[in-house]
C-alpha cells in the first residue's frame, strides 16, 4: 500500500499532539522512538534500518533550520518505509515522498492556514519572511510552500467552480 506522505505527516502532527509552530521533528522522532544522533558526516544526513529499528543520523554542520528540514525529510523515508538506507541528498523517486512529508510537519496546511488567516482578518499583507521563523524553516521552504498552498487552492476553487456550474 502506498501511503500519502502529506496525510500521513498531517496525521502524526494532529497525533502527537502539536498544536501552534514550529514543530519539534526531535520530538515527533522521540514520541516515535527513533533515536536520532547528530555526528560530524559528510553529508546532511541519512536514515538506516537495522533489523526493524530505524535511526536517524544529522550531520553536525547544519543550521537549525537546514538540520529540522533534514530530519523531517528522513523521517518521512522511514515512516514510508522507503528502505534500509536512505541519504538526505539522494536521488530517485523517493526523494519526493520524503520532501513532500517533510514539508507537510514542518508547514501543517492547518497552521499555514490560520498563520494567513491571521494576516489577514487584520488587513496585513505578509511575506514568506514573517512565517519562516515562525515555523523554523528556511526563507526557500517557506516560499515554496506557500505557493504550493495557493496553487492547490486555485485548483480547488476551480474544480468547486466546474461542480457548481
Ligand atoms: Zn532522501
Amino acid at each position: 500500500m502506498t501511503k500519502d506522505p502529506r496525510k500521513l505527516a498531517a496525521d502524526l502532527v494532529a497525533r502527537l499532539g502539536f498544536r501552534h509552530p514550529p514543530v519539534m521533528v526531535r520530538k515527533a522522532c522521540r514520541a516515535l522512538r527513533i533515536p536520532v544522533k547528530i555526528l560530524p558526516l559528510d553529508r546532511d544526513g541519512y536514515s538506516v534500518d537495522v533489523g526493524g529499528h530505524p535511526f536517524i543520523f544529522l550531520s553536525s554542520r547544519l543550521s537549525r533550520e537546514r538540520l529540522r528540514w533534514t530530519a523531517a525529510h528522513e523521517l518521512g523515508h522511514v515512516l514510508l518505509g522507503h528502505g534500509p538506507m536512505m541519504a538526505a541528498d539522494g536521488t530517485g523517486p523517493l526523494e519526493r515522498p520524503a520532501h513532500v512529508f517533510a514539508e507537510e510537519l514542518l508547514m501543517p496546511s492547518a497552521f499555514i492556514d490560520e498563520a494567513i488567516g491571521h494576516f489577514r482578518s487584520r488587513c496585513m499583507r505578509f511575506a514568506p519572511e514573517d512565517l519562516a521563523p515562525r515555523f523554523g524553516v528556511s526563507l526557500e521552504a517557506m516560499r515554496i510552500r506557500l505557493e504550493t498552498k495557493k496553487n492547490d487552492q486555485h485548483r480547488k476553487e476551480t474544480k468547486n467552480g466546474q461542480q457548481s456550474r
